[in-house]
């Protein structure tokens, strides 16, 4: 009997036991024991249902593109609860010296891809439309080195485009500056179109003919979430492992090697294992390996994480309907705000709230969530409630406006950080986890933040494990 402990009841950690119970299952002689170090399994993924509104405490859908999570819910039986964003209504707003702007139709990511609506947009300067067009004659060119998705962007299109629009949408998945995060790691597409055709335009233009003379499909929604909420995931999962392998209230002090086992203290306790699946944020899993391999400790405590804090607030009827249309909006650093983004849950995903009820998300990040920290909710309710007031006009919101509801959700250290040159620091961690035997590491340090790429990683640390224990096993 092959024994594996996986760290962490996280949805990467959650996805790792599905797995294994499924060879289980399927006739394979391996048991597991999950450790989590609070009361609950799911880890970011929290849902609350209030005032008849799903409302999302962490992670509200995921990208459509990203098959893993939607494969997950499919293979509990659950592909029904899938749901995608109404993109019929799908638009967004970037706030531009003080005013909503609508991002033009046809920008991939920032890279334009119909000519007539940027050039007529008022999001940009006639600077960086001008750059737009320039951009197309770029040379293809094979950079050696990484470089931070900033310098990469203005290499392109200009600083404007890095403010208005690179930043702020970087900053809604991974809580952090474009200044800080790897082209390579995080936009890796795009680093492979500017070697290849170097003009992004011209790439984008080229792969979009390429699917459009394929037979025409409709395209699947953007964003895909769970009817009752990003929580019912981890919970579907949860209700098909074995109960007595899940051990909650139980944080793991170390793990390591003795006398060819892996050893795994949590609390007073001490246990067995042949392998072990370390699904822990970089930090954390930094500190139960310490023992093992002060190395990759060490690498792994490099990873930076940033905070955030979302705030979900509730509304009437009146304010939906004055609300403007749409999924949301952006907030660049550069318009002074505490807020980056909001989303308009009512339009984005109507399931989650009622008719008479308008439902917005806010989202606080990096610096301008470390700096309210310590502020009570009350506090943060109200800076969101002025901002929000001041963006979107007395006419919406005005301060006798009281929310019908409002939470406030604080995510300590949670959004990995991938800075310049994280593929180089993940081949070192690579290099130094194949040292020691039958562990693997999944979660959302490595490659890729959001829910289908964690997933995947725990899958993927399951198979791994098994296929370690079959090769010493012969
Ligand atoms: C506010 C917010 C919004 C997000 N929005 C989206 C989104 O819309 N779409 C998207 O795809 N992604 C989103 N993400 C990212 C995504 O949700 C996370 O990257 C992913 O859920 C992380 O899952 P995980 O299991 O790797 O880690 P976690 O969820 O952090 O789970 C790790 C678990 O390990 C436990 N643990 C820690 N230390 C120990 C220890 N020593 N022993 C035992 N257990 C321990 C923790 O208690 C926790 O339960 C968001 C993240 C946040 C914070």
């Amino acid at each position: 009997m092959t024994r594996v402990a996986i760290i962490g009841g996280g949805i990467s950690g959650l996805a790792a036991a599905f797995a294994l119970e499924a060879q289980r299952h399927a006739g394979a002689k391996v048991e597991y024991v999950l450790y989590e170090s609070t009361a609950r399994l799911g880890g970011v993924l929290r849902t609350e249902n209030i005032d008849g509104c799903v409302v999302e405490a962490g992670p509200d859908s995921f990208v459509t593109e990203k098959p893993w999570a939607a494969d997950l819910a499919r293979d509990l039986g659950a592909g029904n609860q899938l749901i995608g964003s109404n993109d019929a209504d799908r638009k967004t707003y970037i706030l531009t010296r003080g005013s909503l702007v609508e991002m033009p139709d046809g920008l991939m990511f920032m890279v334009p891809t119909k000519i007539l609506s940027t050039g007529l947009s008022p999001l940009f300067s006639w600077k960086t439309k001008l750059r737009m067009t320039q951009e197309l004659f770029h040379p293809p060119r094979a950079v050696d080195h990484d470089e931070s998705v900033a310098d990469f962007v203005a290499r392109h299109y200009g600083g404007e485009m890095v403010d208005r629009l690179a930043d702020p949408l970087l900053s809604g998945v991974y809580g952090g500056e474009a200044a800080n995060l790897s082209v390579r790691a995080v936009l890796p597409r795009f680093a492979e179109m500017e070697r290849t055709h170097g003009s992004l335009g011209r790439a984008m233009l080229a792969a979009r003919k390429k699917m459009n003379s394929g037979p025409r499909k409709p395209p699947p929604p953007l964003f895909t979430s769970l009817r009752d909420g990003m929580q019912h995931l981890a919970e579907m999962t949860v209700a098909r492992l074995t109960p007595s392998s899940l051990r909650t209230n139980a944080p793991v002090e170390a793990i390591q090697m003795e006398a060819g086992s892996w050893v795994v203290s949590a609390g007073m306790q001490s246990d067995q294992f042949d392998a072990v699946i370390v699904a822990l944020p970089a930090r954390a899993a930094a500190q139960v390996l310490r023992i093992a391999s002060r190395e990759l400790s060490a690498e792994l405590a490099s990873v930076d994480y940033s905070s955030s804090i979302t705030i979900g607030l509730g509304y009437d009827s009146e304010v939906r309907r004055s609300l403007p249309p749409g999924f949301g909006f952006l907030v660049p650093r550069s318009e002074g705000k505490r807020l980056l983004a909001a989303t308009f849950v009512h339009n984005k995903f109507p399931h989650r709230a009622p008719e008479d009820r308008a439902l917005l998300r806010c989202f606080f990040a990096g610096a301008n969530a470390e700096n309210v920290w310590a502020f009570s909710d009350d506090d943060i309710v109200g800076i969101v409630r002025a901002e929000l007031q001041q963006v979107l006009g007395a006419q919406v919101l005005n301060s006798c406006t009281e929310p019908l509801f409002a939470r406030v959700y604080k995510w300590k250290s949670a959004m990995a950080q991938y800075g310049v040159g994280h593929l180089e620091r993940l081949e070192r961690i690579e290099r130094l986890r194949r040292k020691l035997p039958a562990l693997a590491l999944a979660g959302n340090a490595y490659r890729g933040i959001g829910v289908p790429d964690c997933v995947r990683s725990g899958r993927e640390a399951a198979k791994e494990v098994i296929q370690d224990a079959v090769k010493t096993a012969n």
